[in-house]
């Protein structure tokens, strides 16, 4: 008799863990689901004062009043100081998202690989995040779109920057969102939104019709918009075999 109470209990208790956790799983919230990397302790780490933006994913701190230019690890934003390169779309929004989050504060700094470490542009690499919140900055410039997982340089984050960057896309966040096409770095294609016949990608010797299913997987920082059939074709691409412009 005892042994029987015992296992009715016990198969009781299993069905209701089981029950709790399967409403949990359900009721869990989206955001819930973001892989946000853990938060360093940052009682051990020293709190920097942000002397500028630079751009999306650089920025300069104040380190006993001399300036570090630190380059956000596992994100990578449009260019918008690059000497040879021309805005990237998105860039300047980039640029002043950047800005928004960390004009006047300061920045706990985490090393990566390892404390000081440099890129060949002789920037701290870091991931960096805001005092006294602890936001971590890198992974929220990619969570709202304003950047895209950069593996580039090595990161250990790099599985969850490039699941915030899809989480990103799929919202149609920021950089993600559909937009008109943009000129490119040779000046071939100018257009609106209202007057592209034909796009292309700024990477693809094809061009498409908008509504092509190839031409919706073009990123729109390197979406190219063309006036006519012939501009397109004068641009040296030719015409996708999918939906026949
Ligand atoms: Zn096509």
């Amino acid at each position: 008799m005892k042994a029987k109470k015992y296992w009715i209990l016990v198969s009781t208790l299993i069905v209701v863990v089981f029950a709790y956790v399967g409403v949990q799983v359900v009721l869990a919230p989206e955001s819930n689901t973001l892989p946000i990397p853990p938060t360093p302790d940052f009682s051990k780490l020293t709190a920097y004062p942000v002397v500028r933006v630079v751009d999306g994913d650089t920025i300069v701190v104040s380190d006993k009043g001399k300036d570090v230019k630190v380059r956000l690890v596992g994100v990578d934003t449009p260019e918008t100081v690059h000497p040879r390169k021309p805005v990237e779309h998105y860039g300047k929004e980039a640029s002043r998202f950047t800005t928004n989050l960390l004009k006047g504060e300061k920045v706990y700094l985490v090393g990566e690989p390892l404390p000081g470490a440099l890129d060949r542009y002789g920037r701290t690499l870091a991931y960096v995040y805001r005092a006294p919140d602890g936001l971590f900055v890198n992974a929220e410039i990619i969570r709202q779109g304003y950047g895209h997982a950069y593996s580039q340089i090595p990161s250990k984050y790099m599985q969850e920057f490039k699941q915030l960057e899809q989480f990103a896309r799929e919202a149609e966040k920021g950089l993600w969102a559909p937009v008109p096409p943009v000129v490119t770095p040779k000046g071939e294609a100018q257009s609106d939104a209202a007057e592209y016949v034909y796009v292309a990608s700024v990477n693809s010797e094809v061009f498409h019709q908008p509504d092509c299913r190839w031409a919706k997987k073009i990123s729109p920082r390197n979406l190219v918009g063309f006036k006519s059939r012939e501009g397109a074709v004068k641009s040296g691409r030719r015409p996708c075999k999918v939906c026949k412009p």
